[in-house]
């Protein structure tokens, strides 16, 4: 209830203005029952004075009366005479015309004339003492009742008696002496005997006063002055003042009494009017402060609710009505909100577009990908997605450097935005693009899009002076078919990628559910290796070359085995193209470089050991090193060791591949070039670098007995080679017919199943045995 604002500001301002309130009615209270309480006081003793001026006044009649009647001549002598008759037609005569209920005579002999009632008598009797003291005037209790009383004597002429009015003073006669004062008091007389307690024989107080009163009297009586007083019925302000008594012990006193309550009557409707005053501005108060409130915590509220639509996302701009804090506070929050926005933009930007070539980036198109898959299966159309890759962008960006490459990714973007129309391009990263498009009419439209783009990076480009010759391989995975999701269209398009470069540059290939069976047998082959690699799992095979000239095995060509531990033997030809891929291909080298060194240096001088070394081992650093620390470990004569290399090497020609095969030929390492005529043959590689072997490609021999141009072929490399001074070696010779063939050709050289399938070192050692043999015995 209290959590918001707009309460607990009302509740507080309403508290507030309570407080106050009660301060100001206590304060005024206070005041009034001070202000009261003196008048009180001032008006009690006022009133003793005035009740003693009446007490008196009446006391005055009686006395006058008594004396009157007291000197008639009649009743005297009647009194004296002892003539009752008389004396009570007299005390009658008087009681009906001065209103004065008792009235009777106490003679000197104390006999009581005038009283019927046996207990006024018996009180009237006992007064004679008094009396005869000369006590004329005071209170006495005549049958229980307290009474005013005034006696004169009578003479006659000597005393022979006393007339004694009395009034009773009951409660009328009380109230008939309030009713003669100013203020409303309540007088009472109280009476006792001797040490007995104070009593009101006209019961003016209640019963369960009477203690309090009595000590009240016994307290103040004295000083005569007036004092609070606690009873029943409330408090009051009393005075107490002794009485003059006739009789023996006989106290009276009269108790003046001003209740507060009645005094403070006179300010109830002051006090009416003030609640009335305070509630009336209490409502106030609250109605103001709620509104107050409300002006305060209403545009509050409207910025809550804008901030939480700016948190969903929503552009939002608060109304500024005002021009106080809160109106400033709401002018802050537009231009936060502004500020907030318009860097949510530049973030986007930023996120979603490669700030190279300003394409979108892979975050964005794969959002872009998800909506278009939806919207595709919505409608049941396809898509296809193209995933393409520069060729040889890592070449030029490490021979020319990163300015060059980024000015070419730029280049090729352009081109590839131009080409791609109203589909969207994007760059993954790299040097790698993709782009999706809806198929309307089947695959032909992905095929079109593809020969497009290929086309299109494929025109002459110059930058920085260089001319560049760019391809782009591409794959391409359709939708439902290739995958429903992005994740698995993309993957897929890169597999068909994969093959596409694979199968040489520069082309475009569509996905194949069998892909993914060769991907994932391709990721098993990588792991197995890795193993291989560490535990050792390979083994060196050799294959004898035979000089022609003598018939005798000249050397060895050192050939991987992979003892695969579920598989078995694994062909080199599955393997080393993945441990290329994997740089897993510089271990493994090292290794064949060791062993085959190793195993070279047990066999006869003359023989020599070929080693094959790959393209990716040339690229990488330390392959002069890997050759070094094998001959020094073996201690073989460098001129013992062959290098087979193939034309691949030159397709990336570097200055370091030139440089490294240079020095290797300085140690005195020979060098050969191995299946010479497959792949990009260039008569230019022979010309770059002096080889000192050709080693001519088994698709040539295989032909050679049965197709003259074959045969013509390799009549012209062996010429060729010995024009250049290198010798020429035919591989995967199997049959006679092409051995015979071969000697006309003029070949030196001559390597395959016809002599001896590759086979292990004890197997070499018996080659080279079973030929010293043969040789021994011919
Ligand atoms: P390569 O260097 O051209 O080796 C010759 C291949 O032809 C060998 O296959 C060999 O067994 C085979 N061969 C020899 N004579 C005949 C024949 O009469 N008929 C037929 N059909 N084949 C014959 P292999 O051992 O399967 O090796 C295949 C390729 O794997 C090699 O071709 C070579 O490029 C690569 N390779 C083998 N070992 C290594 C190695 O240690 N390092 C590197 N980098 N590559 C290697
Ligand atoms: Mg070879
Ligand atoms: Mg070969």
């Amino acid at each position: 209830m209290f959590s918001r604002i707009r309460t607990r500001l009302a509740v507080l301002y309403a508290g507030l203005f309570a407080l106050a309130l009660c301060l100001v009615a206590g304060a005024l209270y206070f005041v009034v029952a001070a202000t009261v309480e003196r008048e009180v006081r001032s008006e009690l003793v006022a009133s003793r004075t005035v009740f003693d001026r009446l007490w008196n006044m009446r006391s005055h009649e009686l006395g006058n009366a008594a004396s009157v009647l007291a000197r008639d001549f009649g009743f005297r002598a009647a009194v004296a005479t002892g003539d009752r008759r008389t004396a009570e037609s007299a005390l009658d005569n008087l009681r009906a015309r001065l209103g004065i209920r008792v009235a009777f005579i106490v003679g000197v002999d104390g006999k009581v004339t005038g009283v019927t009632d046996p207990a006024l008598r018996r009180d009237a009797a006992l007064l004679w003492p008094a009396l005869d003291r000369g006590e004329f005037k005071g209170v006495a209790s005549l049958g229980g009742v307290s009474h005013q009383l005034v006696a004169a004597p009578v003479m006659a002429p000597a005393l022979t008696g006393w007339v004694v009015f009395a009034t009773e003073l009951d409660r009328r006669e009380m109230r008939s002496l309030e009713s003669l004062s100013a203020i409303p008091i309540e007088a009472t007389v109280l009476t006792r005997r001797n040490a007995s307690a104070w009593s009101d024989t006209a019961a003016g107080i209640r019963t369960a006063d009477a203690v309090g009163i009595g000590h009240f009297i016994d307290r103040t009586i004295a000083s005569g002055v007036p004092g609070e007083l606690q009873t029943g019925g409330g408090t009051a302000i009393a005075l107490a003042k002794p009485l003059a008594s006739i009789g023996d012990g006989e106290h009276a006193a009269l108790l003046l009494r001003y209740p507060l309550a009645r005094a403070m009557a006179a300010y109830l409707p002051l006090q009416i009017a003030m609640a009335l005053t305070g509630l009336l501005g209490l409502m106030l108060v609250i109605a103001g402060s709620w509104r107050l409130s409300l002006s305060i915590t209403r545009p509050i509220s409207e910025l809550d609710r804008a901030a939480r639509r700016m948190e969903q996302g929503e552009t939002v701009e608060v109304r500024v009505d005002t021009d106080d804090e809160i109106g400033r506070l709401a002018r802050s929050f537009n231009a936060m909100a502004a500020g907030i926005a318009e860097r949510e933009k530049r973030i986007t930007q930023l996120a979603f577009n490669d700030s190279l070539t300003g394409l979108p980036n892979r975050a964005f198109f794969r959002q872009h990908l998800e909506i278009e898959l939806r919207q595709a299966a919505h409608r049941g159309g396809c898509l296809a997605l193209l995933s393409l890759d520069l060729d040889n962008f890592k070449a030029i960006n490490d021979t020319l450097g990163h300015p060059v490459g980024d000015a070419l990714l730029s280049e090729v973007s352009a081109r590839l935005r131009l080409a791609a129309g109203d589909a969207l391009v994007a760059r993954l990263g790299g040097d790698e693009f993709t782009l999706v498009l809806s198929l309307e009419a089947g695959q032909d439209g992905a095929e079109r899009m593809a020969q497009r783009l290929i086309e299109a990076v494929a025109k002459p480009l110059e930058i920085g002076g260089h001319d560049l010759a760019v391809a782009a391989s591409i794959g391409i995975a359709v939708s439902p078919i290739d995958g429903e999701d992005a994740d698995t269209l993309l993957k897929n398009a890169d597999l068909a990628l994969y093959r596409a470069k694979d199968e040489g540059k520069g082309g475009y290939r569509f996905f194949e559910a069998k892909m993914n069976a060769q991907a994932q047998a391709r990721r098993l082959l990588e792991t197995d290796l890795r193993r291989a690699v560490a535990n050792g799992e390979f083994e060196l095979y050799f294959q004898p070359l035979v000089d022609l000239s003598d018939n005798r095995i000249c050397s060895f060509e050192a050939l991987i085995r992979w003892h695969h531990p579920t598989r078995g033997m694994v062909s080199p030809i599955e393997f080393i193209p993945v441990a290329e891929e994997t740089g897993l291909i510089v271990p493994i080298g090292e290794w064949v470089m060791q062993e085959a060194c190793r195993r070279a240096t047990e066999w006869p001088d003359r023989i020599r050991i070929a080693v094959n070394v790959s393209t990716v081992q040339f690229r990488r650093p330390g392959l002069l090193n890997t050759v070094l620390q094998a001959l020094a470990a073996s201690g073989l004569e460098p001129g013992r060791l062959e290098i087979e290399i193939t034309e691949s090497i030159f397709l990336e020609t570097s200055d370091t591949t030139l440089t490294m095969l240079h020095s290797l030929r300085q140690l005195g390492i020979r060098i050969a070039l191995d299946d010479f005529g497959t792949g990009y043959s260039s008569l230019s590689y022979l010309q770059s670098f002096p080889f000192d072997k050709i080693k001519i490609d088994q698709s040539f021999i295989r032909q050679i007995a049965t197709r003259p141009d074959a045969s013509a072929i390799v009549q012209a490399i062996t010429a060729l080679a010995a024009a250049l001074g290198m010798e020429a070696t035919a591989e995967g010779v199997e049959e006679i017919g092409q051995l015979d063939e071969l000697r006309l050709q003029g070949c030196g050289y001559v390597q395959g199943y016809l002599f001896s399938r590759p086979v292990d070192a004890a197997g070499a050692q018996a080659l080279l045995a079973q030929c010293d043999s043969v040789r021994n015995a011919a």
